[in-house]
C-alpha cells in the first residue's frame, strides 16, 4: 500500500468535540440544548444500529435526543403526523427520518413534509434547491463529511477533476453540486455511463457511492487521486458473520493511489458527526444566532 489512508473516525470524533464545544453556549443564550428527532419505522436491523448511534452521539454532544420508534405497519398519514407534530415542537432542531421507508410510505411525500430549517439530512428539495444554486442551505451529511475529508487532503479542489460515480439524491448529486461549489471538475457517472473504467482515470479525486462491492478496480485509479469510498456492503465470509467492503477494491486501489478511506472507518463516521453538526447549525438559525464558526 502506498496511499494515505485517512481516517475517518478521528476527523468524525474531532468534529462532534468541536460541535459540543458550542452546545453550553447555546444553552446559556437561549435556555435550552439543541434537539434532534430521530423516526425510525420498521425493524430493519441496519437502519435500528444507525439511528442507535445518532441517538447517542447526539446525548454525548450534551444535545438533547428525542427518538421515535414506530411498527413497520405504521401508515403514511401517521407518520406525516408524527413529522406535522415534530415541526411545531419548540424543543426539536433537527427531525430525521430513517430511510428506507416500508413500502407503504412515499418516501418523497415525508420529506417534502419536514420544516426545511429542521430537515439535518438536507434532502428537502428546498435544501437540495439552495444547495444547487449556492445559496446557506442543510447540506446532505454523507456528501458534506466526503468534502471535509477531501479539503482536509487537499487543501484547495479548484481545478481538479472529480469523478463522482453514483446520482442518488442522497450521495452523488449532492456530493456533485459541493465539489462544483469548490471548482473542481466535475463528472457524475452511474450505470449508463459508458466505459466507467476510462472516465475514473482521468480523476484526480473519485468518489464512490454504487453499492456494489469492491466494483472500482485499482486500474482504474490515476497515479496519486484521491479516493473517497461511500458504499457500505456486507459480502459474505466463510465463518458465516459477513465482512464490511466498499465499492472500492481497497487494496488494489491503494498500491495506486495518493490517499484513500477505508471501509469501514472511512465516511461512515463522518456522516453522524455532519449530522451533529447540521443539527447544531439548524438550531442556530431557529434561534436567530450566527452560524457557529469553522463548522
Ligand atoms: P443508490 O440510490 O442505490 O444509487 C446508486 C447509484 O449507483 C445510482 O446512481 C446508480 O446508477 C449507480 N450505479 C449502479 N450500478 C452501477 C454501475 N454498474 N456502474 C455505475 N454506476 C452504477 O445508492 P446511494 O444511496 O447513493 O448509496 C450508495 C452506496 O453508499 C451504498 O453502498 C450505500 O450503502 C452507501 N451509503 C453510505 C453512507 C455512509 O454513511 N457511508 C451513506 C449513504 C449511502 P443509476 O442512477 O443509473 O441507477
Amino acid at each position: 500500500m502506498t496511499a494515505k489512508r485517512i481516517d475517518g473516525k478521528a476527523a468524525a470524533q474531532a468534529i462532534r468535540e468541536r460541535v459540543a464545544a458550542f452546545v453550553p453556549e447555546f444553552e446559556r443564550k437561549t435556555g435550552r440544548a439543541p434537539g434532534l428527532a430521530t423516526v425510525l419505522v420498521g425493524e430493519d436491523p441496519a437502519s435500528a444500529v444507525y439511528v442507535r448511534s445518532k441517538n447517542r452521539a447526539t446525548a454525548e454532544a450534551g444535545m438533547v435526543s428525542f427518538a421515535h420508534n414506530l411498527p413497520d405497519t405504521t401508515s403514511e398519514d401517521e407518520l406525516l403526523q408524527l413529522v406535522i407534530t415534530l415541526n411545531a415542537d419548540e424543543r426539536v432542531d433537527g427531525i430525521l427520518v430513517q430511510l428506507p421507508l416500508p413500502k407503504q410510505i412515499n418516501a418523497t411525500r415525508v420529506i417534502e413534509t419536514i420544516d426545511p430549517g429542521k430537515d439535518v439530512d438536507g434532502f428537502h428539495p428546498m435544501n437540495a434547491g439552495r444547495l444547487a444554486t449556492g445559496l446557506p442551505s442543510l447540506v446532505p451529511c454523507t456528501p458534506f463529511g466526503c468534502l471535509y475529508l477531501l479539503k482536509a487532503e487537499l487543501g484547495s479542489l479548484a481545478g481538479l477533476e472529480a469523478v463522482v460515480i453514483g446520482r442518488s439524491n442522497i450521495v452523488g448529486k449532492p456530493m456533485a453540486q459541493l465539489l462544483i461549489g469548490e471548482s473542481a471538475t466535475v463528472t457524475v457517472a452511474h450505470s449508463r455511463t459508458r466505459d466507467l473504467a476510462a472516465t475514473v482515470r482521468r480523476a484526480d479525486i473519485v468518489v464512490a457511492a454504487v453499492g456494489r462491492a469492491e466494483m472500482i478496480r485499482g486500474d482504474w485509479i490515476k497515479p496519486r487521486a484521491i479516493v473517497i469510498d461511500v458504499g457500505i456492503n456486507r459480502v459474505a465470509t466463510d465463518d458465516g458473520k459477513g465482512r464490511l467492503v466498499g465499492d472500492v477494491a481497497f487494496e488494489e486501489a491503494a498500491a495506486v493511489a495518493g490517499a484513500i478511506t477505508p471501509v469501514p472507518g472511512g465516511v461512515g463516521p463522518m456522516t453522524i458527526a455532519m449530522l451533529m453538526r447540521n443539527t447544531l447549525v439548524a438550531a442556530h438559525r431557529r434561534a436567530g444566532l450566527a452560524d457557529p464558526e469553522g463548522l
